[in-house]
């Protein structure tokens, strides 16, 4: 069955509960991820706690943490599931901890601007704004790009699909398109890509 993710309006930074923007949570001692591609910091997106998503079937539920870059001039294949332009982190939820930003960055390039909860709903009330959704298969815009497993080859399970939200200047950037986050709970993998 579909579900939705529905704003659920703001909420601090730095809050241990499913969210787009704010600070990334980690295990202690977790350094901030740098883009494969221009070796400069990633923006952080979005902290999805996989057990607040009602009917997700894993064994074992995580939370995802997930950045891309959005580093000048924006040419480090963002999009792709396995470029390096982005990252999907697949961590144990529990003892995680706020990560420290890295000196000297521009803090507008590590963050959205702002924070908004994610809640899970049944259904979409009309005023509402729709930050994802899950449960079903994705809406692919394009052709389908399930992602194999980096580690067991296998097809990823689709677990999350993202939208930019709804403010233009503090949106994720998915090309006015839709992310798409798959994971592999065996392997503790994730994958972020998205499509337009
Ligand atoms: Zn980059
Ligand atoms: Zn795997």
């Amino acid at each position: 069955m579909t579900m939705f993710l529905l704003d659920g309006g703001p909420v601090a930074p730095d809050a241990p509960v499913t969210r787009t923007g704010g600070t990334p949570l980690a295990p202690a001692g977790t350094l901030w991820p740098a883009c494969a591609a221009c070796a400069a910091p990633l923006q952080f997106l979005a902290h999805i706690r996989l057990g607040d998503l009602p009917g997700h079937t894993t064994p074992a539920p995580g939370v995802l943490a997930l950045f891309m870059c959005a580093n000048r001039p924006g040419q480090c294949t963002q999009w792709s599931p396995t470029a390096g332009g982005n990252l999907a982190l697949l961590l144990p939820d529990g003892g995680l901890e706020p990560v420290p930003a890295p000196d000297g960055v521009d803090r507008e390039l590590l963050g959205l601007g702002a924070v908004r909860a994610a809640v899970p709903a049944r259904t979409a009330p009309g005023t509402a704004t729709i930050l994802g959704r899950f449960g079903g298969s994705p809406d692919w815009l394009q052709c389908d790009e399930t992602p194999s497993c980096p580690t067991c080859a296998q097809p990823m399970v689709f677990t999350v699909e993202l939208a930019e939200g709804p403010d233009p200047v503090t949106a994720m950037n998915f090309g006015s398109g839709r992310a798409y986050v798959h994971s592999c709970t065996p392997c503790g993998r994730a994958a972020l890509l998205w499509q337009c």
